[in-house]
């Protein structure tokens, strides 16, 4: 029997309409679209057309979308490459505390480097403390980095209130959205953020392709290059373009698009059985039930039962005890500390992750499996 998907939030399969439109690139296709002969000039009427697709579904211009390898490199991108492009006194960071680790570490870093990083807590539902930003805010503030919507609780933040307050003070505001495409609606002009890092293998496109929203107006030199080479995309991320996986991340954009109300709808409302199946039979508590979240996110709390027992008690499903990326990781999760849980309960936390081909025989036989072992491991600890 094949194992039961419920981790959607660590990556999720690639649509066919998405993989049919991506294999012409690797063989017939395959020009260069730097070069300036037939094939490469036709290999950048393709990327384009998904450039135009990616930006359409944003909200944004074209120009505007620059492809990078991934969120991990649109974060590291827009972290290092503003530092690098200040050039006045501002040095203050602000980086909400439960970002990925692809935001938080390079914030880290810049510490050494003459900057100062603050970081801007969350409230026990996992929601970006905004009284808190306001007082951190100053004319010092360089950037202000928040998420769309958390990997690991699903919590969504206010991100057009952060751009409010961040740019008050004259700072700029950098979101990793990598989790809130094709799972949420999303307009950045209406979020009025300046920068933004966006994956495809979130949404049902390819791994190892995505892209950096950087707003037209933001001044030139603002932000610069971490990496030296051909000159590609405006001269902020050189190397050759993967054609192939820009050209499915924009069909996956364009079918995101398409689909979206219908995917939220059927996610959440799997989500809500699976929570309400859990509950009935298990004692638990479900983190960040209190705010905003997306639509298919689950993190349970099973008191006592460790994630990591849990999980190899269940072979038949497929979810994680928190972050993909920090999996090997012995720590508990720095977003459900954050949160205020011990790090008992955060040890004894799982993440379900529901998406689009998910179905309700799925939710039903994983909530059941998940509440048979939850009460052998507690009568066997016990
Ligand atoms: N940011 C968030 C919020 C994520 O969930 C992930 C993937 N786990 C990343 C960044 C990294 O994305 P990628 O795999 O495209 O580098």
């Amino acid at each position: 029997m094949n194992p039961i998907y419920l981790d959607n939030n660590a990556t999720t399969a690639c649509d066919p309409e998405v993989l049919d439109a991506m294999l012409p690139f690797f063989h017939k296709e395959f020009g260069n679209p730097h070069s300036p002969h037939t094939m490469g000039r036709r290999a950048m009427q393709h990327v384009e057309k998904a450039r135009e697709s990616v930006a359409t579904s944003l909200g944004c211009e074209s120009d505007e979308i620059l492809f990078t390898s991934g969120a991990t490199e649109s974060n590291n991108l827009a972290i290092f490459g503003l530092a690098k492009g200040t050039s006045g006194s501002r040095r203050q960071i602000l980086v909400c505390t439960t970002e990925h680790k692809s935001v938080l570490l390079p914030c880290d870093e810049l510490t050494g480097q003459g900057f100062v990083v603050e970081k801007v807590p969350v409230n026990s539902q996992g929601e970006i403390r905004l009284d808190v930003l306001r007082r951190q805010l100053s004319i010092d503030t360089l950037f202000v980095s928040v998420h769309a919507g958390n990997n690991e609780v699903g919590t969504i933040q206010p991100l057009a209130a952060v751009s409010r307050l961040a740019h008050e003070q004259g700072a700029l505001v950098h979101a990793d959205v990598a989790q809130a495409c094709g799972k949420i609606s999303l307009s950045f002009p209406d979020l009025d953020i300046d920068l933004a890092s966006i994956s495809a293998h979130k949404l049902y496109g390819p791994k190892g392709v995505g892209a950096l929203f950087v707003r037209r107006g933001l001044n030139s030199g603002a932000l610069r290059a971490i990496a030296q080479g051909g000159g590609q995309e405006q001269g902020l991320r050189p190397g050759t373009l993967n054609v192939a996986g820009i050209v499915g991340m924009g069909v996956a954009f364009a079918l995101a698009g398409r689909r979206l109300h219908q995917d939220m709808k059927h996610i959440a409302h799997l989500r809500d059985d699976c929570e309400q199946i859990i509950g009935a039979t298990s004692e638990c508590c479900v983190n960040g039930r209190g705010a905003q979240r997306l639509p298919g996110t689950i993190s349970i709390t099973f008191r006592g039962v460790p994630a990591d027992m849990l999980i190899t008690n269940v072979p038949e499903l497929c979810v994680s005890t928190g972050s993909a990326c920090s999996t090997g990781t012995p720590s508990p999760s720095h977003v459900l500390l954050a949160m205020g849980l011990s790090r008992e309960d955060a040890e004894c936390t799982i993440r379900i992750s529901i998406g689009r081909t998910n179905t309700q025989q799925d939710v039903q036989l994983a909530a059941d499996l998940i509440a048979r072992a939850v009460s052998s491991l507690r009568t066997r600890t016990s």
